[in-house]
């Protein structure tokens, strides 16, 4: 029913309701029991219209829009032009609850009144009215109860969504897409962490520096494609002679960092050897041609954590020694 027609028989139901009253009034017109009765009944009926209409109205009004249909709401899409989803996930859920608690209210209100209505000389007329109006509000609220259980179903898929997507994109932003390792920024973030957690365990931890050596020869003699797995191969011989705490991360082009945590300046020196010498005991084939092989050489840069040293000055002194490696003719390891 819509809410004109509503209007309507509720301004008519009080017209009737004021006739009778009229009728009563005017002596003789009619039989005051009869009247009294029917005029109750039409005054009960304008009331229960009035309300049902007021109720109706009753979202528009606080939100000044009408409320999202349950349907609109059923499959959300996560558009690039949301400013930010997780702000208006979190300003729809409020307004969903705020008109359920509304109409929590509402109906409250309308079984008080109910109550105050039922009163032992009530005809079993007007306790059937009374019956079907609270019947009507209950199916109401009933229908406003699973709408708001839909919403927040839904409200909580966006947000899980949300929540792998935003940590997709934290991964892939501390990650390089080549090697898959850790990049500048992923290495930034381990070694502070690390730092933090050698300070308060009293425990060392050192930091390897390691550059390809002449990387821009093997780009110009094999092309860049070649270069590129270059990286990943070399990236792979880092990984697979570190432990499980240590990270290994791509600082730059071709140039490598791994953090080791509770690593004396000696373990990591034999690490960065250990390193090389495999360097030097193999080749790296070129894809799809394996009689194309070339011997990859690095050089190695090796610091340890000193007292009351921050994050940038660990390593400038990795790198002042990587660059003494590459003045003493790369190839090598300076700790
Ligand atoms: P050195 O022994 O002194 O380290 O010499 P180098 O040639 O290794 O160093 P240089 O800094 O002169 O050149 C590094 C080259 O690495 C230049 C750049 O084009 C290349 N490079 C940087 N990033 C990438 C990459 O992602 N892929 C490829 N294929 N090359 C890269
Ligand atoms: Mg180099
Ligand atoms: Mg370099």
């Amino acid at each position: 029913m819509t809410s004109i027609l509503r209007i309507a028989l509720a301004a008519l139901a009080g017209l009737a309701g004021l006739f009778t009253l009229y009728l009563i009034r005017s002596p003789g017109s009619i039989a005051n029991e009869r009247a009294l009765e029917l005029g109750a009944v039409t005054l009960l009926l304008a009331v229960t219209l009035v309300s049902t209409v007021w109720d109706t109205m009753r979202p528009a009004r606080s939100t000044g829009a009408a409320p999202a249909a349950p349907a609109a709401l059923a499959e959300p899409t996560l558009r690039a032009a949301d400013a930010d989803p997780v702000q208006n996930e979190v300003g729809r859920l409020l307004s969903l609850l705020r008109q359920h608690a509304e109409a929590n209210e509402n109906f409250s209100n309308v079984l008080e009144r109910a109550k105050g209505e039922l009163h032992e000389s009530l005809k079993t007329e007007q306790v059937r009215i009374i019956i079907s109006y609270l019947m009507i509000e209950n199916d109401k609220m009933k229908g406003r109860t699973s709408n708001l259980q839909a919403s927040l179903e839904t409200s909580q898929r966006q947000i899980e969504k949300l929540k792998t997507n935003l940590a997709t994109a934290e991964a892939q932003g501390l990650s390089d897409p080549l090697t898959g390792l850790k990049n500048r920024r992923g290495f930034d973030v381990v070694l502070a962490s690390q730092l933090a957690g050698a300070r308060d365990g009293g425990r060392p931890l050192s930091l390897i520096i390691a550059d390809i050596d002449h990387f821009k020869s093997i780009n110009d003699r094999y092309g860049h494609p070649a270069g590129d797995d270059v990286l990943k191969w070399f990236a792979k011989i880092l990984s697979s002679n570190v432990k499980g705490r240590d990270t290994v991360a791509r600082y730059g082009g071709e140039e490598f960092a791994i953090v080791m945590p509770a690593t004396p300046l000696e373990n990591a020196t034999k690490v960065a050897s250990q390193i090389k010498a495999q360097l030097d005991a193999q080749f790296w084939q070129k894809p799809g041609a394996p009689n194309t092989m070339l011997r990859v050489t690095a050089s190695f840069g090796v610091a340890q954590l000193a007292p009351g040293e921050g994050t940038s000055a660990l390593v400038a002194r990795a790198d002042s020694k990587l660059y003494e490696a590459k003045q003493a003719g790369r190839n090598r390891v300076a700790a």
